[in-house]
């Protein structure tokens, strides 16, 4: 159909779902002409997220984190397929994949099949709500671009709305309290960048909010980002401290309302007690679900029924039960955190992978005809001559094949915390070195401009920093 170039019969059709960290990273350094590569996704871009929190207040502006998946597809040396769709199902019976183009145009077709000899399944997750009632209807998450624009008009709204003519004290002080709910690296990173709005910026714009803009951050565990060490954690909360952040935590959120949230705790008699909290804004960043795509797909295979937090894969990122699946990032399950980092490092290994299997399967069949021509061959010394090539394709075969399982290397964790200042805990030869304050704050920034996935995102982000640091953050609503 159209001006497509028709798929070559003589490859295998892959089909990668998903443009984000683990599939752009794959799509980076494959070897397409081995393949006819599909790739389906509703987001045409791929979104640098370590740096999205920074985009909820305009420290950077949404699209200098963007890199438009054209970019990276048009310098791949042969063509692949972009469809911009949601894969709604996947028949592993069938081995197609059901696509839907849910946006806003849409064509005489929006909904089709894509079959596929070889897939990759990295589509991500779905932010967690476990459930609680008034979540989805009243909070934002903080995932995608379209997420960090809503908080970030949403927290203008608030601050104009309580500077409204006769707003009452108690309006304002609710309409000025913005509750952040989960106190992983997304909502710590979160409350830092917008604290660090109020203290540089909104306090300047609008300063009748001052005494009572407030950002508290709730966390059901004994204390916030669980996976940094403790003298990490603690000089996160003391930080929040001085900047004046509330941090509740043991406190955990059941119920939400259009205005407050209900959270139980522990009283002093160590009772439990549930307590209302109102809110202005609230940002709900409780961590990853299942995507219902891979909800359903776990539910073809009778190997994943035990899977609860993703598509268990095993050593190779195959999927468990599957033939020619695999699966990256955040909808696999591999033993490891939920991390860009180790979705790139799965994607990377996985390109390495495929390429390989091309070029085994490439010798292979140079392979089978050499042992046709040796036993045609006329005499001894072709014979002999023939059977060197062999002997030297086999070598190469075995250097070829040679590509062990995959193994994560964990380089560290880093997070902002606000006031110009990081934590990180980086893994150094075999130890381990944590260090928090305003020099790790430009190790994060120099380590999160390197790894951008271009130049030109590099370029923008380094503007934007400098723009914010000269002008202020941007406090128009839009
Ligand atoms: P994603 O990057 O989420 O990509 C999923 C892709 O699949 C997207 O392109 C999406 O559009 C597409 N998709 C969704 N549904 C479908 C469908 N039905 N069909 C086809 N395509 C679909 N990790 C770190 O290591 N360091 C950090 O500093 C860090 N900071 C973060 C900050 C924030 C605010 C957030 C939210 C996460 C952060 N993470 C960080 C975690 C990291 O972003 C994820 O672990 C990573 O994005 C996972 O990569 P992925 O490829 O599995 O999924
Ligand atoms: P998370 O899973 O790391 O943290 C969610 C937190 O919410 C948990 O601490 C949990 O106890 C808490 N929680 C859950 N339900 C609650 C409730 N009802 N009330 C109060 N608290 C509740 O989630 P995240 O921060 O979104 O991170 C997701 C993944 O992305 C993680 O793997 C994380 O490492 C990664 N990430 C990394 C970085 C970084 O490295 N800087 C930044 C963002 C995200």
């Amino acid at each position: 159909p159209g001006d497509q170039p028709p798929p070559d019969p003589s490859k295998k059709t892959l089909v990668v779902l998903g443009t984000g960290w683990g599939a752009v990273s794959l799509l980076k350094k494959l070897d397409t002409e081995n393949y006819n590569v599909v790739v389906v996704s509703p987001r045409n871009y791929f979104l640098f997220t370590p740096l999205l929190p920074s985009c909820t207040v305009g420290t950077i502006e949404h699209r200098s984190i963007m890199e438009p998946i054209r970019n990276f597809l048009r310098h791949k040396k042969a063509s692949v397929q972009y469809y911009e769709a949601e894969a709604t199902k996947i028949d592993y019976e069938k081995r197609v994949v059901y696509i839907n183009d849910d946006s806003e145009i849409k064509g005489d077709v929006s909904a089709t099949e894509v079959p596929f000899d070889m897939l990759v399944i990295g589509v991500g997750a779905e932010n967690a709500t476990f459930g609680i009632p008034g979540v989805r209807e009243n909070s934002l998450f903080l995932k995608e671009v379209g997420d960090a624009q809503r908080i970030r008009n949403r927290i203008m709204d608030c601050c104009e709305t309580a500077t409204f003519k006769d707003q009452s004290t108690d309006e304002v002080k609710r309409l000025l309290h913005m509750v952040v709910v989960g106190g992983g690296p997304t909502g710590v990173e979160f409350a830092g960048e917008l604290q660090d709005f109020f203290n540089s910026d909104l306090k300047k714009w609008l300063p009748e909010i001052k005494d009572n803009f407030h950002v508290t951050l709730v966390e059901a565990l004994p204390n916030v980002l669980p996976m940094f060490s403790k003298q990490l954690i603690d000089y996160t909360e003391k930080t929040f401290k001085e900047e004046t952040i509330t941090i509740r935590t043991k406190t955990m959120v059941k119920n939400v309302t259009n205005k407050y949230i209900e959270a139980e705790s522990a009283g002093p008699d160590g009772k439990k007690v549930i307590e209302k909290i109102p809110y202005g804004l609230l940002v709900w960043a409780t961590g990853n679900a299942l995507r219902p795509i891979v909800k359903d797909f776990i539910n073809q295979i009778p190997a994943q029924k035990d899977s609860r937090r993703g598509l268990a894969v095993n050593e190779y990122l195959v999927v468990k039960g599957c033939e020619n699946v695999w699966a990256v990032g955040d909808c696999a399950v591999a033993n490891y955190a939920p991390t860009a980092q180790v979705a790139s490092q799965e994607g990377t290994w996985l390109a390495r992978m495929f390429n390989q299997m091309a070029k085994t399967q490439e010798i292979e069949s140079e392979l089978k005809l050499l042992s046709e021509k040796q036993e045609k061959a006329p005499n001894k010394e072709a014979r002999d001559a023939v059977f060197d090539e062999i002997k030297g394709l086999q070598k190469r075969l075995r250097r070829v094949k040679q590509i062990g399982p995959f193994e994560y290397t964990h380089n560290g964790s880093l997070a902002y915390i606000g006031s110009e200042k990081a934590v990180a805990d980086i893994s150094w030869w075999s130890g381990n070195i944590a260090s928090g304050g305003t020099l790790t704050y430009f190790f994060w920034k120099s380590a999160y401009i390197n790894m951008c996935f271009s130049t030109r995102n590099r370029v923008l982000v380094c503007i934007d920093w400098a723009k914010s640091k000269v002008f202020g953050r941007d406090v128009s609503r839009v």
